[in-house]
């Protein structure tokens, strides 16, 4: 069974004491018109994920949660550019019109890039914890400059599988403090590794 290792969690344990993981609240994103949700299509934790992500909605939008799922396998590392993920190089380009397309489509300004670990997809791949960190921050970034009438949330959703009593959390991945945990934090994680 896919687990996150130890010096994963290491990492997310330092995400959320420097206040980089946060819990959600929802009323801070305005979803009254639905989200587009770009997370990855793990069939293990895809319905834990979409569950969430309808309950937060439904604070918003009464009874009718409104979610549009863009899922690839290892959700957002397929939209970047020479990201190893994909086997085409110019995959990325086709995926970033369809968040644009979407949210043109289904009138839906919101979107909400989740990453989750462990991903199957990105341990095929060789991508570690880190990596897939950076680039979802990376690729929120791109996508917030791309379609500039849109609002862009980052989630981020960890598997404990028991660890310490927990099962599944999606926490706010925000940009707040990641650039700094980055520089000061994430060298002596990487170097370990
Ligand atoms: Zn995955």
């Amino acid at each position: 069974m896919l687990e996150l290792s130890s010096r994963d969690f290491e990492v997310i344990d330092s995400l959320i004491q420097f206040g980089v993981f946060k819990d959600i609240e929802g009323y801070r994103l305005d979803r009254s018109k639905g989200i587009i949700l770009v997370c990855c299509a793990d069939g293990d934790q895809f319905h834990d994920l979409y569950n969430h992500e309808c309950r937060i909605n439904l604070t918003q939008r009464g009874d009718n949660p409104r979610i549009h799922p863009l899922s690839r396998n290892g959700g957002i590392l397929a939209y970047q550019k020479g990201n190893r993920i994909n086997r085409y190089p110019d995959s990325y380009l086709e995926y970033m019109y369809e968040i644009g397309d979407s949210a043109l489509m289904k009138e839906m300004p919101t979107i909400v890039i989740e990453g989750h670990g462990p991903c199957g997809a990105a341990r095929l791949k060789n991508i570690i914890l880190m990596a897939q960190l950076k680039t979802q921050m990376e690729m929120k970034a791109i996508i917030r400059e791309r379609y500039s009438g849109t609002d862009v949330a980052s989630h981020f959703h960890v598997d404990y599988k028991g660890r310490n009593g927990k099962d599944r959390k999606t926490y706010h991945f925000g940009s707040a403090g990641w650039a700094e945990w980055y520089r000061t934090q994430a060298p002596k994680f990487l170097a370990a590794a």
